[in-house]
Order: C-alpha cells, then sequence, then structure tokens
C-alpha cells in the first residue's frame, strides 16, 4: 500500500515540530511599516525588507493606482504569447538606465530571475563557481543547469581563484555571488573576486538583492559600489521585492542578455508577466529613489546608529556593513527566546538558527529601514537590553 497522504503529512509536520523548524508566519494586521501590528500586537518593525519604506510610500501608491486604472489588473498571458504591455517594456528600459547597463528584463520575483537565468544562461560544458553561502534561490536556479557547478569558500577570492585553476573548461564559465550576504549582511569583495574572474575568463553573476536600493550612489547597487557598471562580463541581478518596495525581480547587463533570455528564461516564457500596478511602483520607487536623496541619507544614518549602540552595549553583530543586523545569541533556543521576549517588549525581530545559519550562530536579524525614526530604535535598542541581560548575552 503506498503511504496515505495525511500519513506523509502527519509525519513530516510532526518531524518539523519535534525539531523544532516547523514555522507559522506572525500576522500583519497593519501595512508594512517601522512600526506595525501583529498578531494584535503594536511594534518596532526590524523584519522587513522594506529599506526605503517604499511598501507603503505615496509616490508609489499613486503611480500603481494611476496604472491600475489605465491597464487594469493583470496582464492577460505570457508576454511572448499576448504580447508585452509597453509599461513592462518602459521599466526595462529604465532599469537598464538607472544600472547603466546594456539591456534589462524583468521577471516575477528575485526567486524565479534566479531560475531563468541561470537555468536559460548555462549549458553542458560550461562552469559555474558558486559562493558557499549564497542564497537557496541562487541554489535551486543551479539545480536547472547542466553546467558543471562547484562551491568556493565564503567571500574568499584565493579559494575561487583555486577553484578555477583546478577546472579549465572550454565553455562560460560563471563566478556567482550574492552582493550582500543576506544573513550576516557582509558585502562579497566584487573587486577582487570580479579580477581573479577576469584572469580566467570568466564572468561574474551577482545577486544584489539586498544591495539594490541599499548599496552604491542612489541605490544603483554593489556592482556600482565596486565600479563595474559598465562591464560586459559582469551580469546583476536582483529582487524588487525588498527596497524597492514592490514585488518582482530583473537581470541587468549585456546588451544581448535581454534578448537572449526572452528566448530561453523559462518563468519568462511561461509565466504571465507582472500586473499593472505592481510595475507602475516599480518604476515610481526608481524615480523617487532618484529624487529624494534623503531616503539614502536616513536609511546609512540608521544602520550606522543601530550597529554603533548594539555595539556600545556589548551584543555582537558579526560585521555586519549593511542595514542587515545581525545579533549573535549562540544556540537556536537562546534566539528563538530572545525573539519571543522582544516581541514581548514591542520589538519585531526574526530569530533564525541551524540549518539556515552555523549552530552556534544562531540569532535574530534586525533590518532597519529608512522610515525608523530614532525613538523606534531607542525603543529597540532599550528592549534589546533588557533582554540581553536577562538571558545573559550582555553584562556578564
Ligand atoms: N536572492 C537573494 C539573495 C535573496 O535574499 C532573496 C530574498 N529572500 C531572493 C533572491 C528572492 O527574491 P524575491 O523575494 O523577490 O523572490
Amino acid at each position: 500500500m503506498p503511504v496515505t497522504l495525511s500519513d506523509r503529512l502527519s509525519a513530516e509536520l510532526s518531524g518539523l515540530r519535534e525539531s523544532g523548524l516547523l514555522i507559522s508566519p506572525r500576522v500583519l494586521d497593519a501595512p508594512q511599516h517601522a512600526r506595525t501590528t501583529v498578531d494584535g500586537r503594536e511594534v518596532v518593525n526590524l523584519a522587513s525588507n522594506n529599506y526605503l519604506g517604499f511598501a507603503n510610500h505615496p509616490a508609489l501608491k499613486a503611480r500603481a493606482a494611476e496604472y491600475l486604472q489605465k491597464w487594469g489588473v493583470g496582464a492577460g498571458a505570457v508576454r511572448t504569447i499576448a504580447g508585452t504591455l509597453r509599461i513592462h517594456e518602459e521599466l526595462e528600459e529604465q532599469i537598464a538606465g538607472f544600472k547603466h547597463t546594456g539591456s534589462a528584463l524583468v521577471l516575477h520575483s528575485g526567486f524565479s530571475t534566479n531560475q531563468g537565468v541561470l537555468g536559460g544562461l548555462l549549458k553542458e560544458g560550461d562552469l559555474v563557481v558558486s559562493d558557499e553561502l549564497n542564497h537557496a534561490s541562487i541554489i535551486d536556479g543551479l539545480r536547472l543547469t547542466k553546467a558543471t557547478r562547484k562551491v568556493f569558500k565564503h567571500a574568499d577570492p584565493e579559494d575561487l581563484d583555486r577553484v578555477l585553476r583546478e577546472n579549465p573548461t572550454e565553455g562560460l564559465i560563471m563566478v556567482v555571488t550574492d552582493g550582500v550576504f543576506s544573513m550576516d549582511g557582509d558585502l562579497a569583495p566584487l573587486d577582487r573576486l570580479v579580477e581573479v574572474a577576469r584572469r580566467y575568463g570568466a564572468v561574474t553573476y551577482v545577486d544584489d538583492a539586498h544591495g539594490s536600493g541599499v548599496m552604491g550612489a542612489q541605490g544603483r547597487g554593489t556592482v556600482h559600489h565596486f565600479g563595474f557598471e559598465y562591464a560586459d562580463d559582469v551580469i546583476q541581478v536582483g529582487t524588487l521585492s525588498k527596497a524597492w518596495g514592490g514585488v518582482g525581480g530583473y537581470a541587468a547587463g549585456h546588451a544581448g542578455l535581454r534578448q537572449l533570455l526572452i528566448n530561453r528564461a523559462r518563468p519568462y516564457l511561461f509565466s504571465t508577466a507582472q500586473a499593472p500596478a505592481t510595475v507602475g511602483a516599480l518604476a515610481a520607487a526608481l524615480d523617487e529613489v532618484q529624487r529624494d536623496p534623503t531616503l539614502m541619507e536616513r536609511l546609512w544614518a540608521n544602520t550606522r546608529y543601530f550597529k554603533a549602540e548594539l555595539g556600545r552595549l556589548g551584543f555582537d553583530t558579526f560585521g555586519s556593513v549593511t542595514p542587515i543586523t545581525p545579533v549573535i545569541f549562540g544556540e537556536a533556543p537562546a534566539a528563538f527566546e530572545a525573539s519571543r521576549r522582544l516581541f514581548d517588549e514591542g520589538i519585531f525581530a526574526v530569530g533564525l538558527g541551524f540549518p539556515t545559519v552555523p549552530r552556534t550562530l544562531a540569532r535574530i536579524r534586525n533590518i532597519v529601514t529608512a522610515e525608523h525614526t530614532r525613538d523606534d530604535l531607542d525603543r529597540a535598542l532599550a528592549a534589546y537590553e533588557k533582554v540581553g541581560r536577562a538571558l545573559g548575552t550582555i553584562g556578564g
């Protein structure tokens, strides 16, 4: 007899429950803002990726409403079948202009962008070398390719050099890295990685999900931060779902990249395009970040303040240099307990444990945004101090 669905579900769920890995997301009863209502409670929100406060920005909402009225609620079908709406094409031109690349393509999410681009570009006989801490969507995207897959040590150009040296290849060689790493908030050493990649004729692929809208002048991204934006051997992908406030993903780079992806990226070919309201919001986001420099200024002033104060209290923020600010608590139960206690103090910040992060480096991941006021951050810091002392994380 085959296993029944209900046996499968109860066995899997109790396995997850017993190992402490069962996830059930908290429910927000109010929009994503620096302060929101979670499970009925008013909290300071340190959990979202709403870096620039765009998820509820008036200019984005206005443009979304305008596009909704003019273009309707849906795109109709896959772009190659129903025809692509003018606004999708315009958004892509806007992104290519913003990123200073030869072309850009927009997909449905950052996740599907990694599936589409890695799956669409790499072939048998190619070599792809990926940072060991790259995001799950890169790992899954690479599973779709027949290229030879290798891993290099996190942010380690010398190890990248070793892997490239040991694996001579006639096909395309691609080095893949996150721009900003989502758990530690550290930066890929792109200057050195690109230099090594070039020595072997390799292309560098940067997933800038947490760097776009955060790093570089006007949030143009980690590739801009390091000055590689005009390079044809650098591909920038990322999400439009974090700093940019909506949902979507982009791939930007070589002038021929978009055309090939239109023909080869399976999410483009087989999934309906983004809704017009989303496209409107994203177009407005790109305008707004260039119009209002205070957004980036506030994001970084808040980031510097919060990190410095956590450090002064004695917390370990793991050398993070971006708004992603981990606070290390040791083993997972300690991090989860701290997250619960912080929530009781009115602070919403998520605990992360093994296997998402190494076993002894369980943490709470705090995301600082442009929207937080000094008062929000001080409230969070006071709660951290209280919880950290109670748990013996600081003050011992
Ligand atoms: N890449 C990285 C590095 C990410 O952190 C994320 C988001 N968790 C994604 C891709 C996926 O982006 P999206 O949420 O738009 O699917």
